[in-house]
């Protein structure tokens, strides 16, 4: 079939719509790699699954903020016994959500609000989060989920004067056939690995203190650092060790061990997050750690 244009026309033509779709390729081009409008909603928290318990319940670790270096925040290693403390974790994450701000440049916060979910599951009979309301008034049953599904004590599995046996107050507990033995402390043990940690909190309840850990090495300086900035902030007194009864096996002192900075914050009671005392706490570790 013939044309009717000249043959110059067309040669100019398909010149043209290659010109405009060039161009269209390329601004196409330059606006793939722009980054998304400083506007935006920060994408807070990243959410990073770090195991699963015995009963197959994830652990979840949740990222705040940018900075290189990563403080840990840890509730409920003693599960629905000390409930409190992961309701404490929570509302941190709450706070940080709501004031990312506050997390200095150079710092990145990590919430593990849950490292015992079986523990919380027994008391609580939900996972995830849960309310105060939803708490049963069973001493016997909160005092059964402090340990996991294999009724181990989790700061009695860690790899720090461990022995199979230990003790909590008056009563003999299970810590485990061996240190990690369990897949929370596991779990916790691989992610403390792969991260280049700066300090390490762990909530409890309820002894009432900020105690140092060690482990046959003396208290680190880091650790004796933290410890007087969050007992000075929150009122929780500094304990340099903890004397009720022989601990073995903890988690903090398996840090200690392996020069992380760790402390166990001990609430003062079971029902309460004590919020203005914690968050007193922790903004004196923001500011410990800020910018230096
Ligand atoms: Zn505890």
């Amino acid at each position: 079939m013939r044309s009717n244009f000249p043959r110059w026309a067309i040669i100019g033509s398909v010149i043209l719509m290659l010109i405009f779709a060039g161009l269209f390729m390329a601004l196409k081009n330059i606006s793939q790699p722009l980054p998304a409008p400083v506007m935006e909603k920060k994408a807070y928290p990243v959410e990073n699954i770090i195991g699963q318990s015995v009963n197959g319940r994830n652990i979840t670790a949740y990222g705040y903020g940018v900075g290189e270096k990563k403080l840990v925040f840890v509730g409920g290693i003693h599960g629905g016994y000390e409930w409190n403390s992961v309701l404490l974790a929570y509302n941190f994450m709450d706070y940080l959500q709501a004031n990312p701000d506050i997390i200095p440049k150079n710092l990145s916060v990590i919430v593990i609000p849950s490292l015992n979910p079986d523990g919380v599951y027994k008391v609580i009979g939900k996972e995830g989060r849960f309310t105060v309301a939803e708490v049963p008034i069973n001493s016997d049953l909160l005092k059964s989920g402090r340990f996991n599904a294999d009724k181990v004590d989790l700061n009695r599995n860690f790899d720090c004067r461990f022995q199979a046996t230990s003790t909590w107050q008056g009563n003999i507990v299970s810590a485990g056939s061996k240190a990690f033995s369990e897949p929370e402390a596991l779990a916790f043990k691989n992610f403390v690995l792969k991260n280049n940690l700066s300090a390490v909190v762990f909530w409890h309840s309820q002894s009432n203190g900020v105690y140092a850990s060690q482990c046959n090495n003396g208290i680190l300086p880091g650790t004796t650092a933290i410890t007087n900035a969050y007992s000075k902030a929150s009122g929780y007194p500094a304990q340099v060790s903890f004397d009720a009864y022989a601990i073995t096996g903890a988690a903090d002192d398996w840090l200690s061990s392996i020069n992380i900075p760790a402390v166990s914050v001990e609430l003062k009671t079971h029902e309460s997050i004590e919020w203005d005392k914690n968050l007193a706490g922790i903004k004196a570790l923001f500011e410990y750690f800020g910018n230096k």
